[in-house]
């Protein structure tokens, strides 16, 4: 037996998620881009001598993050309109600057930013709502970063196409060359009730059940989306999707921000998971997602960033922080969300949402060698009580030291491996700088 792709990770602290708790004195082995043993360091040495060993002291060994929403290539429009109501931050400056800017390149600069500032701060796997996916998961595969691409389904044209016969024949093109691809899934991205008629929404349905392709939609994010449905459909957006039949586990509602006893039994009866951005909701107004209640529901809730026009950065620690103290101020209990729940949240729960719970999202062996390391050796971290304490409500993600993708390691001592950051952040600044000039 070779071991030459074995690598003994020896952290102070292995956070499975798995029964057992926070682990000491434990190692986690990986090979090629496989856990496949999670055990007490001496016996970890004797077994796989020839290891490369990473030794991580003061540090946790996690998971990596899982942003199970966001619109990557947005990350061009970070900074460009900001504290402005949401209908004229959308009307006058996201979707006319959607129109004139978004092609494929800017979509490939865009996600290679995305993906960098994903990397370093931990998160190993993100799910995209935007156009162009096929352009998305190339960007994803040549970075070997995981991704689950929705491929926009809207009833008029954009940048993407002419409307919904063309944005299905793109998605279901992209789905077919991916499917071989370990990396990337591909799903469709109805955009909202209130951009997608009943019939592309049955459309959706339909292939989604054939294809076993997952579904992404943006639900109830306000309550003039609410209300306004209301006085036109006399029902609330979650009621008539359920009348359509759209609903079922392999569905992630995001935002949910308005959520009537009727709504949350429609989605704990169809299995829906509920994609929590807190920070967004912050940011727009939007108003406040009950996540407290959901769990009490049986619901399950996974987080994301957002795009980073709405939050404006892609950091799955600070999202947990808002995400806790939030959760807590809106369910006036103190004793709501707590640190390893919402820990939760920004890992397992989100593979579970992304249906990839079997592959990622806890460190068990056999499932894929998605791994962090947070470096609690810090001021802002002492003294240590407890680790996922000071994870949620004490670290930043500059503490992120390592980072692995598949066995494939990305961060090391905080450093981006495979990314020239000055060579990324001139690109990024050129793209600003023809977008101000024309604005
Ligand atoms: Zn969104």
């Amino acid at each position: 037996m070779s071991h030459h792709n074995v690598t003994l990770i020896n952290p102070q602290w292995v956070l499975t998620l798995e029964e057992g708790g926070l682990l000491i004195d434990h190692c986690v082995v990986i090979d090629a881009d496989k856990i496949i043993a999670i055990s007490p360091v001496d016996n970890a040495i004797q077994k796989y001598p020839h290891a490369k060993k990473v030794d991580l002291p003061g540090q946790m060994l996690m998971p990596g993050f899982i942003n199970c929403h966001g619109h990557s290539a947005m990350n061009l429009f970070k900074g460009m309109a900001d504290d402005l109501p949401l209908m004229t931050w959308l009307e006058q400056h996201i979707w006319p600057a959607e129109g004139k800017w978004v092609d494929p390149e800017f979509v490939r600069d865009g996600c290679k930013l995305a993906i960098s500032e994903m990397l370093k701060s931990g998160t190993t796997c993100f799910s995209d709502m935007y156009f162009f996916p096929e352009v998305v998961s190339e960007v994803a595969v040549a970075m070997n970063m995981r991704a689950i691409c929705y491929g926009p389904i809207l009833d008029f044209p954009t940048p993407y196409g002419s409307g919904p016969d063309e944005y299905f024949t793109k998605i279901l093109a992209a789905h077919d060359t991916f499917k071989h691809h370990s990396l990337i899934d591909i799903g469709f991205g109805p955009h909202a009730p209130y951009t997608v008629g009943d019939e592309s929404l049955k459309k959706v349905r339909m292939l989604s059940d054939q294809l076993n392709m997952p579904i992404q939609i943006h639900l109830h994010e306000t309550e003039f989306e609410v209300n306004d449905a209301v006085e036109n459909t006399n029902k609330r957006p979650c009621l008539r999707l359920d009348e359509l039949d759209f609903w079922g586990p392999d569905v992630q509602a995001v935002h949910v921000t308005q959520l009537n006893a009727q709504d949350k039994d429609t989605l704990s009866k169809k299995g829906v998971h509920v994609i929590h951005c807190p920070e967004s909701n912050l940011k727009l107004a939007s108003g406040f997602c009950p996540v407290f209640e959901l769990q009490s529901s049986e619901i399950n809730v996974a987080l994301g960033t957002d795009g980073a026009a709405s939050n404006n950065d892609l950091d799955m620690i600070s999202e947990m922080h808002t995400t806790a103290l939030l959760g807590k101020a809106v369910s006036k209990n103190a004793a709501a969300l707590p640190a390893l729940d919402v820990v939760k949240m920004a890992t397992i729960n989100g593979a579970i949402a992304l249906g990839k719970e079997d592959q990622i999202g806890s460190i068990k062996v056999g499932k894929q060698a998605d791994l962090i390391s947070i470096d609690f050796s810090d001021i802002s971290c002492a003294p240590m009580y407890d680790p996922i304490s000071h994870l949620v409500y004490s670290a930043s993600r500059h503490q992120v030291d390592h980072v692995w993708v598949a066995g494939h390691l990305q961060v090391k001592n905080k450093t981006l491996c495979h990314v020239n950051p000055a060579q990324l952040m001139e690109m990024a600044q050129q793209w600003a700088d023809k977008i101000s000039s024309k604005q």
